[in-house]
Formats: C-alpha cells, sequence, structure tokens
C-alpha cells in the first residue's frame, strides 16, 4: 500500500538544485548556465539543473578514463564491486518512495507504476547484476594439444550512457548495472526533462562507497551533452535509449570519432494481435488498454497498433473503449491514477498531431483531447483510432503517446503482415488460445520479445532488445554484459 500521507508531504517538498555528479563531486556547468525543470504536473519550475557544456562531459569522461585505468574499479575483486553495488541499491530501496515522488514531480509518471518501475526497478536491476559481477567466467578453448587458448572476458572501458525520459532509473538501470558489476566506468547522460532521480541515485552511489569517478552524470542538452559523449575518443562504448533519428546521429558520432561500439534502443510501433479464439477477451482488453496506455504511452515497448481479428473487431473495439474509460488519467501523485502526465508541453502537441491528422483522414476517434489544462499540467485523455489504414503516420511512426492505432485483419498471414509492415520490430503480442498458432506467430513476427496472452512485465532475466530500426544490442538478462565485456584471447604454447 502506497503511503498517501507521505506522498502528499512529498509532493511539495523543496527539491534543491540539481548539480553534475563528476569526479565523485556535485559540480555547477563550467560556464555556471543552468536549466530549468518544469513539471508536467503543473507546469510549475521545479528547480534547475546544469546546463552542461563539453567542457563538463570532457571533464567527466576524463574522470571516467582515469577511475578505469587507474583500476580502482576494475581490479577491485569482483566481490568488492559486488558489495559496493549491493550497497547501493539497498540505499536506493532505502529510499525508495521519495525517490519515485522526485522522478515523478520530474517526468509525470503515475506513483504506483513510478515506484515499482523506477526505483525498485532499478534496485532490483543493479542487485541482479552484482550478484553476477563474480560469476563471469572465461574460457579455455577446445584447441589441438600443444597450445592453450585461453578467452578472458575483460572490462570494456569507459562507457558513455544516454538514456530518455520515460522510465529514467528503469533503463539507467539497465546499462549501469552490467556496466559497473563488469568493472566499467561510466559517464551518463540523463534526458533534459528527467534528470533529478537519476542525478539522486548516483548520489547514493557515493554514498555506498562506489569511488569517485566510476559513474558520472552530466545534465544538460542532448546535441551539447550526448554529443561530446558520442564524439570522445575516450569513450569505448556507447549505450543509448531513445528516437531513432537521434540514434543514427550517435551512429555517424562514432563512426566520425573512435569507432566506439554503439548499442542503440529506439523504441517501436509494435503490434498487438488479437485473434477472435483470445482466452478471455476482457482480459484481453484490460491487459491491451494498459499495455499502451499506462505511462501515457511512453513505453518504448507500448502496444501501439491493435490488430483485431474482423469477426470480433466492433465488440472487442467496444470492450476496449469501456476499459479506456473507467481509466483515471490527471495527477501522477494521486495512487488512484492510472496514467499520470505527458512528459512536456512539446510531447503534448506531438501526441495532439498524430490525432488531429487522423481525424482529418476520415478515421474514428475515440478520446484523444488535452484534458485537466487549468492544472497548468500536461494531461491528454488516451485515444484510440480505428479504421487505420498501414499507409497511415499513426500506423507507422512512433508516437510515444496514450494513442491506439487499430486495424482489422482477416486471416493469420494477413495478421503477420501488419505486424512485420513497419520499419520498427521491438514488441509484439498475440492473444490466442491455440497453442500452435501462438508458436507460429512468435517465429514469425519480427520483434524482440513476443508476448502470448499477456502485454508487458518480462522481468530482469529476459533480454530486451529490438531488431530492424528498434535497435542493436540487448539490455537485461546477462546476455547484457556482452556489451561491456571484451574477449580477449591469450594463446600459449606448451
Ligand atoms: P526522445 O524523443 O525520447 O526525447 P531523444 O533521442 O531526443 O528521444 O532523447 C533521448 C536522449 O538522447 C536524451 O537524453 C537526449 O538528451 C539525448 N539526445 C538528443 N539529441 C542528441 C544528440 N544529438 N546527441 C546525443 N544525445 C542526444
Amino acid at each position: 500500500m502506497l503511503d498517501t500521507n507521505r506522498i502528499e508531504a512529498l509532493r511539495h517538498a523543496p527539491v534543491d538544485r540539481g548539480a553534475h555528479i563528476i569526479d565523485g563531486a556535485r559540480r555547477a556547468a563550467s560556464d555556471g548556465a543552468e536549466m530549468e525543470v518544469i513539471s508536467p504536473l503543473d507546469g510549475s519550475v521545479l528547480t534547475t539543473i546544469p546546463r552542461g557544456t563539453r567542457e563538463d562531459a570532457e571533464a567527466a569522461i576524463a574522470a571516467a578514463r582515469r577511475a578505469f585505468d587507474d583500476g580502482r574499479w576494475s581490479g577491485l575483486a569482483p566481490a568488492a564491486r559486488k558489495a559496493v553495488l549491493l550497497r547501493w541499491a539497498e540505499l536506493i530501496e532505502e529510499q525508495a518512495l521519495e525517490i519515485a515522488v522526485l522522478g515523478v514531480r520530474d517526468n509525470g509518471t503515475e506513483i504506483g507504476m513510478a515506484l515499482k518501475a523506477e526505483p525498485l526497478s532499478a534496485a532490483g536491476t543493479i542487485r541482479y547484476y552484482a550478484e553476477a559481477a563474480d560469476k563471469l567466467y572465461g574460457e579455455i578453448a577446445p584447441t589441438a594439444p600443444g597450445h592453450l587458448g585461453l578467452v578472458h572476458r575483460e572490462p570494456a572501458g569507459v562507457v558513455g550512457a544516454i538514456v530518455p525520459w520515460n522510465f529514467p532509473l528503469m533503463i539507467g538501470a539497465w546499462k549501469l548495472g552490467p556496466a559497473l558489476a563488469a568493472g566499467c566506468t561510466v559517464v551518463l547522460k540523463p534526458a533534459e526533462t528527467a534528470s533529478l532521480s537519476l542525478l539522486r541515485i548516483a548520489e547514493l552511489a557515493q554514498d555506498a562507497g562506489m569511488p569517485p569517478g566510476v559513474l558520472n552524470v552530466v545534465t544538460g542538452e542532448g546535441a551539447v551533452v550526448g554529443d561530446a559523449i558520442a564524439r570522445s575518443m575516450d569513450v569505448d562504448v556507447l549505450v543509448f535509449t531513445g528516437s531513432g533519428p537521434t540514434g543514427r546521429r550517435l551512429m555517424e558520432a562514432a563512426a566520425q570519432s573512435n569507432l566506439k561500439r554503439v548499442y542503440l534502443e529506439l523504441g517501436g510501433k509494435s503490434p498487438n494481435i488479437v485473434f477472435a479464439d483470445a482466452p478471455d477477451l476482457d482480459e484481453a482488453a484490460k491487459v491491451s488498454a494498459m499495455g499502451i496506455f499506462r505511462n501515457s504511452g511512453q513505453v518504448c515497448v507500448a502496444g501501439s497498433r491493435l490488430l483485431v481479428e474482423r469477426a470480433i473487431h466492433d465488440d472487442f473495439v467496444a470492450r476496449l473503449a469501456k476499459v479506456t474509460d473507467s481509466l483515471r488519467v490527471g495527477d501522477p501523485l494521486d495512487p488512484a491514477t492510472a496514467a499520470g502526465a505527458v512528459n512536456s508541453e512539446v510531447q503534448l502537441q506531438r501526441n495532439l498531431g498524430f490525432v488531429v491528422e487522423a481525424r482529418a483522414a476520415g478515421r474514428k476517434v475515440h478520446g484523444g483531447e488535452r484534458i485537466l489544462a487549468e492544472t497548468g499540467g500536461f494531461y491528454m485523455a488516451p485515444a484510440i483510432v480505428t479504421g487505420v489504414e498501414p499507409t497511415d503516420r499513426i500506423a507507422r511512426e512512433e508516437v510515444f503517446g496514450p494513442v491506439l492505432a487499430v486495424q482489422p485483419f482477416d486471416t493469420e498471414d494477413e495478421a503477420v503482415a501488419l505486424a512485420n509492415g513497419t520499419d520498427y520490430g521491438l514488441a509484439a503480442a498475440v492473444w490466442t488460445s491455440d497453442l500452435s498458432r501462438a508458436h507460429r506467430l512468435v517465429r514469425r513476427i519480427r520483434a524482440g520479445v513476443v508476448h502470448v496472452n499477456t502485454y508487458g512485465g518480462p522481468d530482469i532475466t529476459v533480454p530486451l532488445g529490438g531488431v530492424k530500426q528498434s535497435g542493436n544490442g540487448h539490455d537485461k538478462s546477462l546476455h547484457a554484459f556482452d556489451k561491456y565485456l571484451d574477449l580477449k584471447t591469450a594463446w600459449i604454447k606448451l
């Protein structure tokens, strides 16, 4: 149960001015510039954070480089790194509600989801990788007699991590957990509109005993701080979650600098396919609604395209609309809220733009208007758009908002063709009672994760990564270590 009195007390708690964390110390921007943190709850100014400069990014990278090269972290016994990371996870858990509320005031996610998915999930992720730190073995190769081939797994060096605003701690921890457990050092750039909770947990890392320079956080604009990280000659690995256009820029920057390895997670246009033989249409409607509308649709794996077998199309859309109408949208610090605020005015206008365009093209729209404008916050009623054509922008482009595009299909083949008919390949779902069909579709749909009779919720034990233009590389599970560990061969004559 959420402690509503505590949440109300935290709702108005003053927020300290943010500071970079560089080499274990709080720092302002080199030129003193700051940016305002606007709360999506009511449009008020929460605090300021440094508007980081290229020099700030370079100072953080230099600190991370020194910390990596002198072995203060990579040279520790893995069990010693584990102990620090476990302590860090504990501190995050101890302050979970405070951190969650701070994050909600910054990015607008509903508190129930935020608490679970942000500090608590981040702590769980850090703990998962901490526990694995001293279980990463090398290999002995099956060579011919006369030689010994050893395959070492070594920390890859300095990691640049650029993360988005929808789940800053969850996604941040997906990068930080394996990178730090592997022995890498990190320079993290949070999104402009969701930096506060990451700054807070970076301070807790110092309290947990993480040596200075191992985890550095630099706030500011993507085109300045993010770009400096991407172009650095001293960053070995760049990991990113965000938009496709930024992902392309990062690959270019890597190509133009030191060919650092770049791992991208770029969102999707994920198909949620409901067959007439779905085991429970009410359950499917409920889960499908949350699969797109939780966190106001600002979820990379959101099931933003609903493909429904024509025989049940109208019935299912009616059930879905009923569920959607029952969702409470509004104040994200009210535990009864199902979907909180949209992250920013810019994002809200973008979401509304998709709805206006769909209406203008003659599509039927249920919901989809700005609401609660009198609060000064950024709120939107979930939108269900029916009659969508595969060529519509709403069927092809990621909205990253509470906007669902619905399309009917007649056959399994047509469902697969529609499902695979975008540039993305992140997530999908299939609702059916036919086990063979479920397995067939798992194979035929090009996506990093295919849910069956559910949507969302895969835990840390399974990988998350996209195919096609949804990205490369995987977060989560032990596979995530591959990004942060280099293979080194020792070839020894016996
Ligand atoms: P979103 O649409 O989710 O905001 P972005 O790709 O714009 O996606 O942002 C994700 C992260 O990428 C943010 O931390 C942002 O500051 C950063 N970013 C944006 N533009 C650039 C850039 N040119 N170079 C590096 N990082 C960037």
